[in-house]
């Protein structure tokens, strides 16, 4: 059993603590905002960012971006109040410049770190399910392991510091682009003629076959677990695909690499966040495509 430090209780950071304290683990948690749920016995709720941090050997953030990582870590922060030793885990998903800025910094101060953002949502995080993608030196990837598993089914390591959050939005990037494109063949489909289902049979047995089609479809229909079959209630939302493909276009730009496909889907994420969709599943893209944004949800 450790001590552990965890900074933001939001939707993925407390179900996330709640596992570490499933696992035997002492937590002490802190955020901004408190949840306002009763909190489990191992899982206390600390007053500021330092109290959180006395006695931790370990240190868990799970926040909402770079900005609030670079405050959390800098300045007064985490890194200046851990105690000598502690191992820094960076759940959160941001963007790669800021990611291994602070790594470098805490490396600075004699802390292992690594980044760990996640896939697998909030499901994942309940379920402790997620895949953890690791960057960082191999001592700290070992030493992370076992505290991840408490939280997740699947711990890779991905390299140096920030190929976590560079593994993260590139496959987030794919997957934007080829729900995109699954998107424009049912639209296309449908103006053709050419049912939903045909669509379905012929592609997920042809070379057109890839996940967004056969375990997301953005049609109801085919395959009855998709976000499609409740009227695109969030899974995974617009708008944090938005923020997830920005990310890879700001790392893009930092690495001068052409990436025009994965600046399309950024557009076009933003005009259907900009059309008041963001909090729809990611696969309502098809809405956009098909111009029936007019609907209520
Ligand atoms: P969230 O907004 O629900 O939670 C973030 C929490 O951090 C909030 O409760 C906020 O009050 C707190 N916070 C902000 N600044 C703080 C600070 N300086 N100190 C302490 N607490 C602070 O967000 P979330 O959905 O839990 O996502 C967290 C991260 O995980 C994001 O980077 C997101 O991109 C990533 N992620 C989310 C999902 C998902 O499905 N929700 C999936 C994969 C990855």
């Amino acid at each position: 059993m450790a001590t552990i430090a965890f900074i933001g209780l939001g939707h993925m950071g407390l179900p996330m603590a709640r596992n570490l304290v499933k696992a035997g683990h002492k937590v002490q948690g802190f955020d901004v905002r408190p949840p306002d749920v009763a909190l489990d016995g191992a899982l206390s709720l600390a007053a500021s960012n330092r109290a959180a941090l006395k006695g931790a050997e370990t240190v868990i953030t799970m926040l909402p971006a770079g900005p609030q990582v670079g405050e959390a870590f800098l300045a007064d922060g985490i890194l200046a109040h851990a105690q000598k030793g502690a191992l820094l885990i960076d759940c959160s998903t941001i963007d790669v410049k800021t990611a291994r800025e602070v790594a470098a910094e805490a490396q600075e101060r004699g802390f292992l770190m690594v980044d760990a953002p996640v896939s697998g949502g909030v499901g994942g995080a309940e379920g402790a399910s997620l895949t953890f993608m690791v960057g960082g030196e191999k001592a700290g990837f070992e030493r992370a392991k076992p505290v991840l598993e408490a939280m997740g089914k699947k711990i890779v390591h991905t390299g140096a510091s920030g190929n976590g959050q560079a593994a993260k939005i590139c496959n987030n990037m794919i997957l934007a682009i080829s729900m995109i494109a699954v998107s424009e063949a049912f639209v296309l489909a449908e103006k053709l003629g050419l049912s939903h289902q045909t669509l379905f049979d012929v592609a997920s047995t042809s070379s057109g076959q890839c996940w967004s089609l056969t375990s997301y479809c953005p049609v109801p229909g085919p395959v009855p677990a998709s976000p499609a079959n409740r009227d695109y209630k969030a899974g995974f939302t617009a708008a944090m695909m938005l923020k997830d493909l920005r990310l890879a276009q700001a790392a893009a730009g930092e690495a001068g690499v052409g990436t025009p496909l994965g600046a399309e889907a950024a557009t076009l994420y933003a005009l259907l966040a900009s059309a008041g969709k963001g909090h729809l599943d990611f696969s309502s893209i098809i809405k956009l495509l098909r111009g029936d944004l007019n609907t209520s949800n």
